[in-house]
């Protein structure tokens, strides 16, 4: 079992959905992650609040076990996001980005988390991600990587540079087609891969996963629920599942890779249940086990000779 790192945006989110909504919820690519991620190993956050961050939400993290000894606090206000969704809920409608303390954050890892052997590079400004991967005394064995049209639009030279040094990106289907100005979702993961990461996991929101590797394609579908109420955070839930599950199996086989997105995928189907992570709280192992199983289900079929 080896442990993980993760550097991403801790948040205050205001979000609102066709069946509701919050304000300043407990929010962020690196929170989503942790959390997730925490089911199978153990993680170490990297990234910064600022000191109207509620002291509960670090509680929270911390019970669960996340290691919070790099999340600084900085001078200034949190990091706020506010989106909307439509009763398309594939697609989120930014209205407001505040970077707040991330504007002048600059992360630092110790002797320690300089030597983590998974790293997940959550969403947040390439600059930074490229800053965290600087920093490790030691090549990970696994170097993962998020991020969103924010950043393909504003920093895209940044993040070509950070793309060429990772192994797996995680992106959703939008995101993939701007970053690689490629209408086709087959040939956009092609594409990606040929800028840095052998592997992509395109992340398709109701419509499942698609995993592309040197090897194959493999295609998960979305655990088939029925009620969805905030797809906030689905993608960095997933992305903690998968490289969760690889910290833990230490296996980086294409098999593994398969099973890890499995996981992903449930993970990600608890974090759509509920706004923030209010669902992500109760998750017990036995009923992921029970989804992982679904799954199995869901797509077993026999051929007929
Ligand atoms: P997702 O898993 O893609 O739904 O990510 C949702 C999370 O991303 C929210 O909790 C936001 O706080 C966070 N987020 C939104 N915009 C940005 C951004 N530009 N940089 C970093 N994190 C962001």
């Amino acid at each position: 079992m080896s442990d993980l790192l993760v550097v991403g945006s801790v948040a205050l989110d205001s979000v609102e959905t066709p069946f509701g909504k919050v304000q300043e919820a407990l929010g962020g690519s690196a929170t989503y992650f942790s959390y997730s991620a925490s089911f199978f190993t153990a993680v170490h956050l990297v990234a910064t609040v600022g000191e109207d961050f509620p002291e509960a939400h670090l509680k929270l993290l911390a019970d669960r076990g996340v290691d919070i000894r790099g999340l600084q606090t900085s001078k200034g206000r949190t990091f706020r996001w506010t989106g909307q969704y439509g009763y398309d809920l594939n697609e989120a409608k930014t209205l407001e980005t505040q970077l707040n303390v991330f504007a002048e954050f600059r992360p630092v890892l110790n002797d320690v988390s300089g030597r983590t052997p998974f790293l997940f590079l959550a969403n947040i400004d390439p600059e930074l991600q490229l800053d965290v991967l600087r920093q490790m005394k030691e090549r990970p064995k696994l170097v993962a990587l998020d991020t969103m049209n924010f950043w393909i639009q504003g920093k895209r030279e940044a993040l070509r540079k950070v793309l060429a040094e990772v192994d797996v990106v995680t992106v959703n289907d939008g995101e993939a087609r701007q970053l690689a100005s490629e209408p086709n979702l087959i040939r956009a993961a092609r594409a990606i891969s040929a800028m840095g990461p052998k592997t992509v996991v395109v992340k398709r929101g109701e419509y499942g996963a698609l995993l592309s590797t040197e090897d194959r394609l493999f295609f998960v579908p979305a655990y088939p629920l029925e009620s969805v109420y905030d797809p906030t955070g689905a993608g960095d839930t997933f992305a903690g599942g998968f490289m969760g599950y690889l910290a833990r199996s230490g296996d980086l086989s294409d098999a593994n890779l398969r099973r890890a997105v499995i996981y992903g995928s449930a993970m990600g189907s608890f974090a759509v249940e509920k706004f923030s992570i209010g669902r992500l709280l109760e998750v017990t192992k036995p009923e992921l086990a029970a989804r992982v199983a679904d799954f199995r289900r869901l797509v077993a079929f026999e051929e007929e000779l």
